[in-house]
């Protein structure tokens, strides 16, 4: 026992090695890309410039699945979000939109902001929208006042994921021509996404997630139907407007300044899901979220997700027991282990942390995750049981 025994006890209270980012986004961004990035600026109007900007534009279409056309936005997801309605909708257009989470209803905001008016379907925010349901209302809207139906693949905030080719099965099933939106910021690159096979209109996705990079740029593609809505859509549109993006984007160059280093970081992350393989990208996925919610259940907390087809595996909402402050958790998480993890938003504020494990991560990241999410149970009195980090060590074995 001696030998176990602490030298000293003086502990740091300077952090070394990892901070280990698991928040559901902005994700750790690995060093290929920060180094990629590490450049300085070249001209925006120049040949290289443009050599950069189509090679990109050509191999997003493999990320999105797609062979339609692709924008890129010097901005976080909302602005593709802003981009998608500003570029098809007109004022007082219904749009239907979820109160199934916090990002859906983030887009009720927007759509209400922009004068349009919200056909809000609810959930208990532990389930998707289901697709039953939207075929049912999309059915009774006999007029096709509806022009858009907006759903979050991935809801953040939850960690639950919608079923999107059951949703445009249910879409066509009700013989409707609604716009079909989808939110793919917290799912791209983490979890299958196919643009053109699950017959999306228009995809918003964000670059701090999946695709590891910093903050800051946004994409939408668009289908051939969004892009001849967008024709005769009449909300105001400038920096947001397809038409003046598509008119610079086919030479390679953009109507304003690009953000030129998040395009070499973009470059990189491309290259880097290409040497993995989405369809490893995303097995890689599965297992973390798999191993995560080994981990929960072994400690008898409860998933905030109740329908085991709509877990996600870029994200894992967990409820603390009642009583418990789950911000006071993650705090002493944070602050023992140097893991940051995600709160609970909205309603789940307080009563809710939220793991991340989409991006750059591993089997070994998300076992320390765990292990510290464990620790700190015990330290802090939770009640759960023992094993968790282990169920997850386990199945990540099995699974390898
Ligand atoms: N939609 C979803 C599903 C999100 O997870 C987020 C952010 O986390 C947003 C929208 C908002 O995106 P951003 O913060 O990049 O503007």
């Amino acid at each position: 026992m001696d030998g176990l025994a602490l030298q000293t006890t003086e502990t740091s209270s300077t952090p070394r090695g990892w901070h280990y980012l698991q928040l559901p986004g902005p994700t750790n961004i690995p060093a290929r890309i920060l180094n990629a990035m590490n450049r300085p600026a070249i001209d925006q109007r120049g040949k290289a410039f443009a050599e950069l900007s189509l090679g990109i534009f050509e191999d997003l279409k493999s990320v999105f699945k797609t062979e339609q056309e692709i924008f890129i936005f010097p901005s976080s997801g909302t602005g593709a979000g802003e981009a998608a309605i500003a570029n098809t909708l007109s004022p007082g257009d219904k749009v239907m939109v979820f109160d199934s989470g916090q990002f859906s209803f983030f887009w009720i905001e927007m759509i209400k902001k922009f004068g349009l008016e919200p056909v809000i379907m609810e959930t208990d925010w532990c389930r998707a929208p289901a697709p039953e349901d939207i075929q049912e209302r999309l059915e009774a809207d006999t007029n096709h006042d509806i022009k858009a139906v907006f759903v979050v693949h991935n809801e953040t905030s939850t960690g639950t994921t919608a079923r999107i080719p059951e949703i445009r099965k249910a879409m066509d099933a009700a013989k409707h021509p609604a716009l079909f939106f989808v939110d793919t910021i917290s799912s791209l690159g983490s979890m299958d996404f196919q643009f053109d096979n699950w017959g999306v209109d228009v995809a918003i996705a964000g670059s701090q997630k999946g695709l590891m990079l910093p903050p800051g740029m946004s994409f939408n593609v668009v289908s051939e139907k969004a892009r001849e809505a967008s024709r005769s859509a009449t909300l105001p549109r400038f920096y947001w407007d397809w038409e003046w993006m598509r008119s610079m984007n086919s030479d390679g160059f953009f109507p304003y300044t690009p953000a030129i280093q998040m395009l070499y970081g973009l470059r990189e992350a491309l290259d880097m899901l290409a040497e993995e393989t989405l369809p490893k990208t995303f097995h890689r996925h599965a297992r973390l979220g798999e191993a995560t919610r080994a981990a929960v259940k072994a400690w008898g907390l409860d998933l905030v997700c109740d329908e085991p087809s709509e877990y996600s595996n870029s994200v894992t909402a967990v409820h603390v027991p009642d009583g418990v402050n789950a911000d006071a958790l993650r705090t002493h998480i944070q602050e023992t282990y140097n893991v940051g993890l995600g709160g609970g938003l909205a309603r789940f504020a307080g009563r809710t942390f939220r793991i991340g494990h989409m991006g750059d991560v591993n089997d070994v990241m998300i076992m320390g995750v765990l292990t510290a999410i464990e620790a700190a149970l015990v330290s802090l009195s939770i009640p759960h049981n023992p094993g968790g980090a282990a169920a997850a060590a386990e199945h990540l074995r099995l699974t390898a």
